[in-house]
């Protein structure tokens, strides 16, 4: 238990909504996130977490424009997928908006005007290529044409696939619409800008002060911010968005990524609403103390440790309206796939594009949620890329999930239960061994706390797993299959010294493998909890246990490998 109540807000990255989840982003921003927001709980911190669609965005009407749909129905239907999908894997929002809702565009509308009496929004004429038959302005995506620098025919708005160059679509020979393949002409727009260079000094001091951030992140940060920063335009010729509250701008909307950080606080707003105290998302937004942890894949880092602060600090600037900076902003590396090419084993970066990818709502067909959990928490990209196996995946559930901590919670229930009825009243004395073993846990659970709270949850399981193994080792040397029978009450103790330690074992490994922990209680009563602060109970009770866990078998594996190898091979015929 902590002495002192933390406030915390932790959100995961908003996911766009144009296509289902991979397991890549589910290592990087939502997976560790609830298994952080999981073991607050558990310690009774004032926690709440939010995350929400991203719904904006080009992406987005090419989706529906090339399905002849409306973009409200491409997310509408993507909000719905993610949201049971999340659900599925047991992902514990408080709150999952959109970025879609009428208190989102008011509140992005609110920060803007905030921005812009802070003195940090400039107008800028640019050139943007428009097509005439079309009557609209054609963001990069849908401006096709040949590369200024190779001649390729089929050079997208900004970049050449063939060559690899990078330009503005004006410069593209021949430049037409995607769409419609009309000609497209280069014309003059006007746009807002974000005056991001007044921030320099102000978020140098802040992200220089950060002594807790990932290293990465930090160093990252600040190179940029030494390098020198450049006014961001904020607004869009596009029709899709939230509305610019200014003349002149009614055929435009703001760039995507304005709004799509300040959905954190909309979605927080939302949650308070819901919670029926519609003011207190100010608590977790407004008031000292808060940390604010804001869990991404890096990819994202720029947005979160950066132009979100730096917005947070325009928009909160006269005192109105004041917002908190991030305390964290841990951003977790990428994860690529192990797929099986000719009996050959080989890395292979993730493509959405070609369905080369492990999504994760299928994962959840195959398999429960908790195995999926326990094994892509114990390979977070925490410090670097890792790999994503299907044949790491079973290793590691039937050794470690199943053969360590599976088997030490089964061994001891139905021993309990076999040989003791299941009750196991606490004993006069605790046996003499019971002291080193508790004082171990408590070691390791101290460790357990500092690696969760860093916060790096994979290290932490690893010290879950150490307690596992340290308590099955305490299980073999005080053999209670032996003194059962010379000396059957001190087997029985020996049961309670193994449910104190099962005990603590359920309450570490709850927020990687919940729905086992729940099951658990069905048939194991008696305080769960860690050694350090557990009472010792007048007794433990066990009735009608079951394993926790189920082996993965090959063929299981066989075929989820095969989808991989299948869709390599689609592509490549
Ligand atoms: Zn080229």
């Amino acid at each position: 238990m902590s002495e002192k109540r933390e406030r915390y807000l932790v959100t995961s990255a908003l996911p766009y909504a144009n296509g289902p989840l991979h397991v890549g982003q589910i290592v990087g921003a939502y997976l560790p996130a609830d298994v952080f927001v999981r073991y607050l709980r558990a310690r009774g911190e004032d926690v709440v977490y939010v995350c929400g669609t991203d719904e904006h965005g080009v992406p987005i009407t090419l989706t529906a424009e090339r399905e002849g749909k409306d973009p409200q129905e491409v997310v509408d239907y993507w909000w719905t997928h993610m949201e049971k999908t999340f659900e599925r894997f047991c992902i514990s929002f408080d709150n999952f908006s959109r970025t879609s809702t009428p208190l989102h565009a008011k509140n992005t509308q609110l920060f803007y005007r905030k921005l812009k009496e802070g003195g940090y929004i400039s107008e800028a004429e640019s050139k943007q290529m428009y097509s005439p038959t079309e009557g609209r302005f054609l963001p990069d995506r849908y401006v096709e044409g040949t590369c200024p620098v190779c001649g390729y025919k089929e050079a997208r708005g900004d970049q050449c696939d063939n060559c690899g160059s990078w330009y503005e679509a004006y410069e593209l020979i021949e430049p037409h619409s995607k769409i419609t393949g009309g000609p497209a002409e280069v014309r003059e727009t006007m746009h807002l800008y974000l005056d991001l260079p007044k921030f320099s000094d102000r978020l140098k001091e802040y992200v220089g002060g950060q002594e807790h951030w990932r290293g990465q992140v930090k160093n990252f940060i600040l190179g940029i911010i030494e390098n020198g920063l450049e006014k961001r335009p904020i607004t869009r010729d596009i029709k899709w968005g939230v509305p610019i509250p200014e003349p002149g701008f009614e055929d435009k909307r703001f760039y995507v990524w304005f709004d799509a950080c300040i959905g954190y606080v909309s979605s927080t707003m939302e949650w308070a609403e819901n919670v029926g105290e519609p003011d207190r998302w100010r608590e977790y937004w407004q008031e000292p103390g808060t940390r604010l942890i804001h869990f991404i894949g890096k990819d994202n880092t720029v947005f979160h440790a950066l132009v979100w602060p730096a917005l947070l600090m325009g928009a909160g600037e006269d005192g109105e309206e004041p917002y908190e900076l991030p305390y964290d902003v841990p951003a977790n590396e990428f994860m690529n796939l192990e797929v099986v090419v000719d009996g050959e084993r080989r890395a292979m970066q993730m493509s959405t594009s070609r369905n080369l990818a492990v999504w994760l709502h299928e994962a959840l067909d195959r398999f429960p949620a908790d195995p999926l959990r326990f094994y892509l928490a114990s390979n977070l990209p925490e410090t670097g890329d890792v790999v994503f196996s299907w044949r790491e995946f079973q290793s590691r559930v039937n050794s470690d999930l199943i053969g360590n901590l599976g088997n030490y919670i089964n061994r001891t229930l139905s021993f309990a239960e076999k040989y003791f009825g299941g009750e196991l009243p606490r004993p006069g004395e605790l046996p003499e061994d019971a002291r080193e073993v508790f004082e171990d846990f408590k070691a390791l659970e101290a460790r357990f706390d500092s690696k969760m709270l860093a916060p790096r949850p994979r290290e932490a399981l690893g010290e879950l797993l150490a307690m596992g193994r340290r308590a099955n080792q305490f299980f073999d040397a005080a053999a209670p299959w032996k003194s059962r029978k010379d000396d059957p009450e001190r087997a029985r103790a020996t049961l309670y010294v193994c449910s104190v330690l099962l005990g603590s074992i359920a309450y570490h490994a709850a927020p990687y493998v919940p729905e086992a922990v729940e099951r658990l209680r069905e048939f194991f009563d008696g305080p769960i909890g860690r050694v350090s602060d557990v009472e010792l109970p007048e007794s433990y009770r066990v009735s009608g246990s079951k394993p926790l866990f189920q082996r993965i078998e090959d063929d299981e594996i066989g075929a989820a490998e095969k989808q991989l190898s299948d869709a390599l091979k689609g592509d490549a015929s």
